[in-house]
């Protein structure tokens, strides 16, 4: 006998098959080149990804090549767990993370015609309750993934910081939207295209860092640097978020895939 959970995967599996549903990658390929964070003094900042050649069929492995990864946490298309910020700091590490958290339905939120005005645009509570009125409320479970063109510059180190005078000028989010999404909302998570979830300006704002401090300090997640947000639909589509599971960790490079109506 057939349960109807069996015909659910049944019934995704042959839509994969058929291309009913189609596999969309979010995900910005990781090199020494991948664009990341730069903390102004006096603070540290992470390495950048790296990869070390360690055998490539020589005499310390001759019927193989393997090379050693160097690489920060938050490198890259990375999740940040509620550990990461002082508004959590007995939140879950990246391995304590439920697994069922990490697949969920995407809400895509288009602001990329506002974010080419005005590269330091807020993502304010009106904007996400106009997408609710059109394809209703954020659901338990979900990713709010915020497509604001600025995937366009992920192979450009330069135009994706775009800063000026020791200020980087990307989009991010008001202090109020963070914290009405963290407290007043139950997604799981919060994605977008650029180097971190807060704006580039974010250490001005009150609290700093709003989006860091509100949806970590709720248990809630983080994803940057996605790409192709503006080939999904903005509801219909399922997100799958995997990060590495690193004991202590309080992030980790993705790997971020959408599963997607054609
Ligand atoms: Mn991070």
């Amino acid at each position: 006998m057939t349960t109807s959970a069996e015909t659910a995967v049944d019934q995704l599996l042959t839509h994969l098959a058929d291309g009913r549903l189609r596999v969309v990658d979010l995900t910005n390929r990781l090199s020494a080149d991948t664009p990341t964070l730069q903390l102004p003094e006096p603070f540290a900042n992470l390495i950048d990804f790296s990869l070390e050649h360690v055998s490539e069929f020589d005499d310390s492995g001759p019927l193989w090549r393997h090379n050693n990864i160097h690489t920060g946490e938050h490198i890259g298309t990375h999740l940040d767990a509620p550990r990461h910020w002082i508004s959590n700091r007995d939140g879950d590490d990246v391995s304590q993370l439920p697994v069922g958290r990490l697949i969920g339905p995407a809400h895509v939120l288009d602001i990329s015609a506002r974010v080419a005005d005005d590269p330091d645009f807020l993502l304010e509570i009106d904007d996400i309750r106009a997408w609710e009125s059109t394809h209703g409320p954020l659901r338990a479970g979900g990713w709010l993934l915020v497509h604001s063109g600025w995937d366009r510059y992920a192979q450009d180190r330069d135009a994706f910081l775009n800063t000026t005078d020791g200020v980087s000028h990307t989009p991010g989010m008001s202090s109020a939207a963070a914290r009405w999404l963290a407290e007043e909302t139950p997604i799981a998570g919060y994605g977008v295209e650029t180097v971190g979830i807060d704006a580039g300006n974010g250490f001005s704002l009150d609290p700093p860092m709003p989006a860091h401090h509100h949806l970590l300090g709720a248990d809630k997640y983080g994803i940057t640097s996605l790409q192709n947000l503006g080939s999904l639909p903005a509801s219909g589509a399922l997100v799958v978020v995997c990060p590495l599971p690193i004991v202590g960790g309080t992030g980790s490079p993705a790997r971020v895939l959408a599963v997607v109506p054609s």
